[in-house]
């Protein structure tokens, strides 16, 4: 099975271990260099970007992290991590970076305070079947992509999930619900590309 990540810095990871192991992934915590440079994929939690960001500056993490998203390890961002993987964020704190890795602009909160958290059903291109049940928390939504994203899913006219190569984006949380579909499509993306390096 491929080892898959989750970013260990703040937000909620054990919803997202939970999910990939579910998924026929082994997942495991990364909160340093050595134990991001062992995993085949990584996720990329919510919670709150400042924060991952200011910490992922703070434990070493962030060079390392653009240079491995660079070089094409699978990633995925729920929500923060959405914001963490956009090449731009419109209105970011001071002090706040982003990975990148998806040619996109995302605005943070979009959805609005008196919104801050609702269910929607989401049909998400390359998840057969039911659409997705989307949690989404003072989520992001992303305003605008490049040529070489690709929109999977909108909610009310606005972009809520991406991929471009191996990364992948959504403005929700399926790791907040029993529906692992999303992390069998992203545990399946880390299969591949490890196949594809070992050959
Ligand atoms: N609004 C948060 C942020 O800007 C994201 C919220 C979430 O991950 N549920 O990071």
């Amino acid at each position: 099975a491929p080892v898959v990540g989750v970013l260990a810095l703040q937000g909620d990871v054990r919803e997202h271990l939970v999910a990939l192991a579910a998924a026929g992934a082994m997942a495991r915590e990364v909160r340093r260099p050595g134990e991001l440079a062992e995993v085949d994929g990584l996720v990329i939690p919510g919670g709150e970007s400042t924060t991952i960001s200011k910490l992922a500056v703070l434990f070493g993490l962030m060079e390392p992290l653009r240079a491995r998203v660079r070089d094409g390890m699978p990633v995925y961002g729920t929500c923060a991590g959405m914001i963490m993987l956009a090449d731009k964020i419109l209105d970011p704190r001071s002090g706040q970076e982003t990975v990148g890795g998806i040619d996109m602009i995302v605005r943070r909160n979009a959805f609005g305070r008196q919104n801050e958290s609702f269910e929607a059903a989401v049909d998400v291109a390359g998840v057969a079947g039911d659409p997705v049940e989307g949690v989404f928390i003072r989520a992001p939504w992303v305003e605008s992509v490049g040529a070489r994203a690709e929109v999977l899913a909108e909610h009310g006219g606005h972009i809520v999930a991406v991929r471009q190569g191996n990364a992948l984006a959504t403005s929700f949380h399926p790791e907040l619900t029993g529906d692992h579909r999303v992390h069998a499509l992203f545990v399946d993306m880390t299969r591949a590309n490890r196949t594809a390096e070992s050959l």
